[in-house]
């Protein structure tokens, strides 16, 4: 059985490897036909779109932990759709499904690379909480950080995406969240909506350094960086004993068009006998479906909120992109397509 499918297949490609912010002319518009699937392949029809800070290194060239975006290719990213067509017996027209099918609007995959969501599931959720903005935060607290409850737990990047889900993952183990963002509006809305202890605009404050000796009175136990630069080198300044620094991100370094200079105060590891450690989500693919079970009955429970960051159409997703380095985007920034 087959949905009907009209019009064209519209793309979005990487033309050019950015220097700094990305430009329009770092991307190309392309349609063409839609394409069928073959034997053992399902066609989606994507309609949604994450949009991940991840993104501006994989336009780089140079070594990483997935080769870069080839000039010409489909830009990289994690969608959700609908089956349209299906040659493969688990999948059927009408299913949702999520995969990492890129910036288009229809894509052939195989059935290994596609996720049925469970009926009921609100498709958003699987780029949410649900998905790798999820498991990020959950991994990256639990197992990464070792959060134990009691602890001090500091997020920096704390009214986005994974930031956001990372302070409340640490409210439910007991712990004590202390977020850093980049507006007055994050800060309220995280420490109204979403439980977090205390909060702290890193734009506004005169002295970051005084600020977090005020919000985290007794160190930071963990520290869950996102963004990198002058406030990792500020809050290492602040460490408990044995804390843990979790590297999952360093936006402020994504756009730099020189090498970043080393966090100064990193000697901090070896008086407070700290650590810190980098970690990528996909090597926590095995067990995602237990940080699933878990955020999931959070999510019934009531306390796990979440919120979308919505821009309208693949062809604004360039600019959408945009949004992620200028802090203009709170939670999850998504296109839809
Ligand atoms: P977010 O939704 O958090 O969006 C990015 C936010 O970063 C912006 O809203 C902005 O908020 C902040 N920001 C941008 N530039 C700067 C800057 N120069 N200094 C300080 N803050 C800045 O994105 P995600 O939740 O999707 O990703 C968060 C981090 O997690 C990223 O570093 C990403 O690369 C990383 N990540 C890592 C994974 C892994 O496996 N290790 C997997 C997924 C994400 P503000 O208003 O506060 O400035």
């Amino acid at each position: 059985m087959t949905v009907e499918t009209t019009g064209t297949n519209f793309q979005v490609r990487l033309a050019a490897r950015p220097e700094g912010l990305p430009k329009d002319s770092d991307f190309q518009f392309t349609e063409e036909a839609i394409p069928r699937p073959g034997e053992g392949e399902v066609l989606v029809r994507n309609t949604f779109l994450s949009l991940d800070p991840a993104m501006r290194g994989w336009m780089r060239e140079g070594r990483s932990y997935v080769p870069p975006i080839g000039i010409g290719e489909v830009m990289r990213g994690s969608t959700v759709g609908e089956v349209v067509e299906s040659r493969v017996p688990d999948f059927a027209p009408g299913d949702t499904v999520a995969g990492l099918l890129g910036w288009q609007r229809y894509a052939v995959a195989a059935a290994k690379d596609l996720h049925r969501l469970p009926p009921g599931v609100p498709p958003l959720l699987a780029l949410g909480p649900l998905g790798m903005t999820g498991m990020t935060a959950y991994f990256g607290l639990l197992d990464v950080g070792a959060a134990k409850p009691g602890e001090t737990v500091l997020v920096s990047g704390a009214g986005g995406a994974v930031g956001s889900m990372v302070g409340q993952i640490a409210r439910i183990h007991g712990c004590r969240a202390v977020g850093i963002a980049g507006t007055d509006d994050k800060c309220r809305w995280i420490t109204g909506e979403l439980g977090f202890d205390a909060a702290i605009n890193y734009k506004t404050t005169p002295d970051l350094y005084e600020e977090l000796r005020h919000t985290c009175p007794k160190g930071v136990d963990v520290f869950f960086d996102n963004v990198g630069g002058e406030i990792l080198n500020t809050a290492l300044r602040h460490l408990a004993m044995h804390a843990r620094v979790v590297i999952c991100g360093a936006i402020s370094q994504y756009n730099a068009t020189e090498p970043p200079k080393g966090p100064g105060n990193y000697l901090a590891l070896l008086v407070q006998r700290a650590r810190m450690e980098g970690f990528l989500v996909f090597d926590y693919r095995d067990r995602f479906a237990e940080a699933q079970a878990a955020i999931g009955r959070w999510l019934a429970e009531g306390k796990i909120h979440h919120r979308e960051d919505v821009v309208d159409g693949l062809e604004n997703a360039p600019r959408g992109l945009l949004r992620l380095f200028d802090g203009s985007n709170t939670g999850k920034l998504v296109v839809r397509i």
